[in-house]
């Protein structure tokens, strides 16, 4: 097994952050000043702002627009070296992180490895109903999308034409709003014009939730005005329906009135998240137990029970220590406990306690369309335009580098005036091409790189 040390710093104590995405990434930038060597360690290797991924789903940026490579993000900071390389697993006695291919040695071990899409129980639905989480995911969204257009343009069996006309989103939480508003955008204005044998605007968009609203964690009066934007819009809301089975040419809904089968080729996953399985590989070394959601309960200094140099942050942690509810999986939760956990290190080596963590809530927004959100600041409530304008801010600001800050505002200024959507390529196989809802093209396309359209 190959041993990877590679940090030159003379700092002795040696920090390893399992993850770059927002939690590992911004601990990692937090202790550019602290005298300690640090590896950060990701199977990727760029850092992913999924927060915009559903506009690369939709044709409306690149994924190079949303993805900042890890190095150039570290480039200035002497302190840490980046290993390109997929964690397997930890050997907590030996203080080691497993890899693939060797292992490093660890005097204080950060896991902040994220969490993937679940699909309650039934795996067997990810080929068929691939959700957003990745660039991959974000890429096959978008051929799956753009393809059943074409596929509907050269169907002429009327019946045939309408199921590949008809996409279904499951989950009507921010993922499932915001992917259906820009799809919606999507069928309705940038593809007017551009098919002779279907009216593209006739797509029928459905969301599909068991609860009895979308954004359900909203307050009340913003899931109402998410509703009426998404029927303007021309999307049908399915509340209070239970997905029981998921075929590639239909979609199997438990109502109130009985069940129903809706025809569709095109079947978007927006519902559940389930913690990284680092969670629970650690779980097992550390003799502790994930929640249901298979995260780590952790201390309210964002360690493990009876392992203070272990922590574990953002998607994959169980933070229950302010009102007894886990913090929610968001990115500014993973970024505040990322500086805290930076803070909390610097604090030790002079010798000095930390006070627990307290989560800042900044709030929360969704987007609908091109110029509709909703948004929740402190008491105050948003909607419409303005709270697009303090979604498109916030999310500029968060943008890693000042260039994709650029990039993604010139996109969105052009897309704004011309309803246009640049990023509309379908990329793949030609199986795949032939074959939009292909499982054996799932997760595998070539559209990988992130310096693609
Ligand atoms: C579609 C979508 C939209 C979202 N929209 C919003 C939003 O509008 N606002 C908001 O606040 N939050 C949003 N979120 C949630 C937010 O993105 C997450 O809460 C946040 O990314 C969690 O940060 P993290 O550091 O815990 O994990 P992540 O940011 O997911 O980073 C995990 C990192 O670990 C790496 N990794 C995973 N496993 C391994 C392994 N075995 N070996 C090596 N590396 C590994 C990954 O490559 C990744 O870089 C959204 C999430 C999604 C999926």
């Amino acid at each position: 097994m190959k041993g990877v040390n590679q940090t030159r710093s003379s700092a002795s104590q040696h920090v390893v952050i399992v993850g770059g995405g927002f939690g590992g990434l911004h601990l990692a930038r937090s202790l550019s000043k602290t005298p300690v060597r640090v590896t950060l360690v990701d199977r990727r290797n760029f850092h992913l702002f999924q927060p915009l991924l559903y506009q690369v789903a939709t044709g409306g940026l690149s994924p190079a627009n949303i993805a900042t490579p890890l190095r150039g993000i570290l480039r200035g900071q002497k302190n840490v070296s980046v290993v390109l390389e997929e964690v397997t697993g930890f050997d907590v006695a030996g203080s080691r992180v497993l890899l693939n291919d060797g292992h490093i040695d660890f005097d204080t071990l950060v896991v902040a490895a994220g969490a993937r899409h679940s699909y309650f129980g039934h795996d067997e639905w990810e080929t068929l109903a691939p959700g957003l989480k990745t660039i991959e995911d974000a890429t096959e969204i978008r051929r799956r999308i753009l393809m059943a257009f074409e596929a509907a343009e050269v169907e002429e069996n009327s019946d045939k034409r309408a199921a590949w006309l008809t996409f279904v989103i499951v989950g009507g939480g921010p993922t499932g709003v915001e992917l259906a508003g820009s799809l919606a955008e999507l069928a309705g204005h940038t593809l007017k014009r551009e098919f002779r044998n279907i009216n593209p605007a006739d797509a029928r968009i459905i969301i599909v939730d068991a609860v009895d609203r979308v954004l359900h964690v909203y307050p009340e009066d913003l899931s109402k005005v998410t509703a009426e934007s998404l029927n303007s819009l021309g999307v049908t809301i399915r509340t209070g329906s239970i997905v029981t089975d998921i075929q590639p040419d239909s979609v199997f809904l438990k109502t109130a009135s009985g069940t129903e089968k809706v025809a569709t080729r095109t079947v978007l996953w927006a519902a559940g998240v389930q913690a990284s399985p680092l969670a629970a590989a650690l779980a097992e070394q550390t003799g502790g137990a994930t929640d249901r959601a298979g995260r780590l309960p952790i201390q309210p200094d964002m360690s493990l029970p009876g392992h203070p140099d272990i922590f574990v942050l953002g998607d994959m942690a169980s933070y229950a220590h302010h009102d007894g509810k886990p913090l929610p999986g968001v990115a500014p939760v993973a970024i505040q406990q990322g500086r805290y956990v930076a803070r909390l290190i610097t604090n030790r080596l002079c010798g000095r306690s930390t006070p627990s963590f307290r989560y800042q809530n900044p709030g929360m927004m969704a987007t609908i369309g091109r110029s509709s959100a909703v948004a929740v600041l402190g008491r105050h409530h948003f909607r419409g335009f303005i709270a697009w304008l303090i979604w498109l801010f916030v999310h500029l600001l968060q943008l890693v580098q000042f260039q994709n800050r650029l990039l993604v505002l010139v996109q969105w200024a052009w897309g704004y005036l011309t309803w246009n959507r640049s990023a509309r390529l379908i990329t793949g196989s030609a199986q795949a091409l032939s074959n939009p809802a292909s499982a054996e093209n799932f997760g595998h396309s070539p559209d990988l790189e992130i310096n693609q359209k």
